[in-house]
C-alpha cells in the first residue's frame, strides 16, 4: 500500500526506476538444490517475487547447482513445489550448470587479461599464503605464470589431466587487500564427480563467487538480493563484473531470518532427518515449507508474516508466536468447524428414545460468506470432554456439574441429574435430561445456559488419531545455545492422542481441508493414515497463544 513507508530495497528500486536506470526490475531466487526449503527461504521468496510483482518486474528461479556431490533432483522438485504452493510463479527456470560453458569462457577472458592464474599449491598452502587480517599475503611462484601457460593448464584442467585438488584457478586481485576475500579468491576447483544434470561432462566446477555474480549478469538481474553474510563478497562480485565488462548486476543484502525455538540451516535440518529425530523433511515440526504445509500452515499466513517482519539490515530473532498469529488469523476465517472429543466420557440423555437418531444442522464456518451446513447425529448416548464435567466445581465453571445446565453445540440445553464413578473416583457416566424446546435456532429463550460444550454421538462417531505438535527445541535462541543443538530437543514436541472421537462428517470432507476442532485448536488431516485406516490429524496451532506463560 502507498501509506506504508518503503524499506531500503524498495527505496533503491524506486530510485532506479525513476532515474531510468532500468525500465523493469529483474530479481532471482537462487536456491542450491541440496535440501528442502525452510521458512528463511520463504522469506527470501516472498521478498524477491513480491518486489517483482509490486514493480511489474520478473523473477527467475535459478538453481545454484555448482556443487555436484550434495545436489539431487529430488530437491529440485521439492523446491519448485514449495514455491508454487507459496503462490508464486517464476519467469524462467534456470540452472547455473547451464552456464558452465559460458563461465568457462569468462575464465579464459580473465586469464587472457592477466587477471587469473592456475595455482598448484595445496589448500593449506593457499590458506597460509593469504596471510592474516593484519598481515599481507605472500604470492606463490605460480602467480607469475605466463598467460600462455595459464591458458594451457586451465584447458588441461578441464580436459581431466589432473586429480582433485591438484590445481585451482585463482583471480589475480590483491594479496594485501584488507578484505581477505579479495586476496586472490578461488574461481575453479577440480572435482571428478557426477553432476545431477551435466553428468560427467565437467571435472572442474566454478566457486560460488565466480558462478553467482556472472549468472546474475547473464540473466540481466537488476537487483540481486542476498543475506548479510555476503557483504564481504560484494567487492569480488563487482570486481569480476567490471573486469569481464558484462551486464552490471548489483548485490544488496538484508538480514537473514532467524526464529525462536528452531534451527534454520539445511545442514542441521538434514541431520535431524538422517538421525531420525524427525520423520522426514516434511515432519510437521520442521521449519521447512513442506513441514509447515503438512502441519496445516497456509501460504497466505506465511506471506503475511513475511510482509509484516519486513527487511532488516541487522540480524534479529523473530518470535515463532508471530508466525502462529498469522496462521490463526487466516484459519479463523477459512477453517471448517467440526467437533472432536479428545478425552471422552459417556453422557446419557435419559429422556431421549433408545434407537432414535436426530440429525442436527451445523454451520461449517460462521465466518464464511457462503453458508454451508453438515448433519450431526444426536443420539441417546453421547460423549463429552472429561474435563468439561466436575462433581464439585469452582464458582465460575460454566461447564457441566450436578444440577447445572449447559448447551450442547448445535443442539439442546441439558441438565445433569446424576453421575456414576468407579472405585478410583473416575467418572464413568453422566445422566442428563434434555429440553426439546431449547433446540438451537428455535428462538426459544425460556431456558438459559452459560456454557456450550462440543460432543459426539456414542454410536455414530469415528475414531481418529491426533498428533499434537509443539516447539522442536526448548531453547529460545538456538544460535547461542550451549553444547550440541540436539541436547535441546523438546521431549514433548509430539504427543499422540489415540482416544479421540470425531463427528462422522469428517469422513466425507474433501481432503486437504483446514479444520477448527471446536474449543480445541486448528487441525489438518495428515497424508498418512494408521495401518487400520484410522485417519490422523495434525494440530496446526492452538486456538490461543498458550506458550506465552
Ligand atoms: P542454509 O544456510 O539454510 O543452508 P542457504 O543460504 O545455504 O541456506 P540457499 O539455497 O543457498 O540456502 O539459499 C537460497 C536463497 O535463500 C539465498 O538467496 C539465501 O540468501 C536465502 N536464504 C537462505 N536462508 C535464509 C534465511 N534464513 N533468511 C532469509 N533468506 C535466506
Ligand atoms: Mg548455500
Ligand atoms: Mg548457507
Amino acid at each position: 500500500s502507498e501509506e506504508k513507508s518503503l524499506n531500503f530495497i524498495e527505496e533503491i528500486i524506486e530510485n532506479d526506476l525513476k532515474s531510468g536506470k532500468y525500465d523493469q526490475i529483474v530479481t532471482r531466487f537462487p536456491p542450491e538444490p541440496n535440501g528442502y526449503l525452510h521458512i528463511g527461504h520463504a522469506k527470501s521468496i516472498c521478498l524477491n517475487f513480491g518486489l517483482a510483482e509490486h514493480y511489474n518486474g520478473r523473477t527467475n528461479l535459478r538453481f545454484d547447482d555448482t556443487n555436484p556431490e550434495k545436489e539431487e533432483t529430488e530437491y529440485v522438485e521439492s523446491i519448485k513445489a514449495d514455491i508454487k504452493w507459496l503462490g508464486f510463479d517464476w519467469d524462467q527456470e534456470l540452472y547455473t550448470s547451464d552456464y558452465f560453458e559460458q563461465l568457462y569462457q569468462f575464465a579464459l577472458t580473465l586469464i587472457k587479461k592477466g587477471l587469473a592464474y592456475v595455482d598448484d599449491s595445496t589448500s593449506e598452502q593457499i590458506a597460509a599464503g593469504k596471510g592474516t587480517p593484519t598481515t599481507p599475503g605472500v604470492a606463490s611462484s605460480y602467480r607469475s605464470r605466463s598467460i600462455e601457460e595459464n591458458l594451457q593448464l586451465f584447458e588441461q584442467m578441464r580436459a581431466g589431466k589432473f586429480k582433485d585438488g591438484e590445481k585451482v584457478l585463482r583471480a589475480k586481485i590483491d594479496l594485501a587487500a584488507p578484505n581477505m576475500l579479495l586476496r586472490d579468491p578461488l574461481l575453479y576447483r577440480i572435482k571428478h564427480a557426477t553432476h545431477h544434470r551435466t553428468g560427467d561432462q565437467w571435472c572442474i566446477y566454478p566457486m560460488y563467487d565466480f558462478a553467482h555474480g556472472q549468472s546474475d549478469s547473464i540473466e540481466h538481474i537488476t537487483h540481486s538480493i542476498c543475506t548479510l553474510e555476503f557483504v564481504p563478497h560484494r567487492p569480488v562480485y563487482d570486481w569480476l563484473i567490471e573486469k569481464l565488462e558484462i551486464f552490471p548486476s548489483h548485490q544488496y543484502e538484508f538480514a537473514r531470518l532467524n526464529m525462536t525455538y528452531t534451527v534454520m540451516s539445511k545442514r542441521k535440518l538434514l541431520q535431524l532427518v538422517s538421525d531420525k529425530i524427525v520423520e522426514g523433511w516434511d515432519d510437521p515440526r520442521m521449519p521447512t515449507i513442506s513441514g509447515m504445509r503438512r502441519r496445516g500452515y497456509t501460504p497466505k499466513s506465511i506471506r503475511e508474516f513475511s510482509r509484516q517482519i519486513g527487511v532488516a539490515k541487522r540480524e534479529n530473532l523473530i518470535d515463532l508466536s508471530l508466525l502462529e498469529f498469522f496462521v490463526r488469523e487466516d484459519l479463523n476465517k477459512t477453517a471448517t468447524r467440526r467437533m472432536v472429543v479428545f478425552d471422552p466420557v459417556k453422557l446419557v440423555i435419559t429422556n431421549f428414545a433408545e434407537d432414535q437418531v436426530e440429525y442436527l444442522e451445523g454451520e461449517d464456518n460462521p465466518e464464511a460468506e457462503q453458508k454451508t451446513y453438515r448433519k450431526i447425529p444426536f443420539t441417546k448416548e453421547l460423549y463429552i470432554e472429561r474435563e468439561d464435567f466436575m462433581v464439585d466445581p469452582p464458582k465460575k465453571f460454566f461447564r457441566l456439574a450436578p444440577g447445572k445446565m449447559v448447551r450442547l453445540k448445535y443442539g439442546y440445553i441439558i441438565r445433569c441429574d446424576q453421575f456414576k464413578q468407579d472405585e478410583n473416583g473416575n467418572i464413568t457416566e453422566i445422566a442428563c435430561t434434555y429440553f426439546p424446546e431449547s433446540k438451537s435456532g428455535s428462538g426459544d429463550t425460556t431456558l438459559k445456559a452459560k456454557g456450550t460444550l462440543h460432543w459426539v454421538s456414542a454410536t455414530k462417531n469415528t475414531p481418529v488419531t491426533l498428533k499434537l505438535y509443539d516447539r522442536l527445541f526448548t531453547v529460545e535462541d538456538m544460535n547461542s545455545a550451549e553444547g550440541e543443538y540436539k541436547d535441546h530437543l523438546n521431549p514433548q514436541s509430539l504427543v499422540i492422542n489415540n482416544a479421540a472421537l470425531a463427528e462422522p462428517a469428517i469422513l466425507e470432507d474433501a481432503p486437504g481441508l483446514s479444520y477448527q476442532f471446536l474449543r480445541k485448536g486448528y487441525f489438518i488431516q495428515d497424508k498418512e493414515k494408521e495401518a487400520d485406516g484410522k485417519p490422523v490429524f495434525n494440530r496446526t496451532v492452538g486456538l490461543k497463544d498458550s506458550w506465552a506463560k
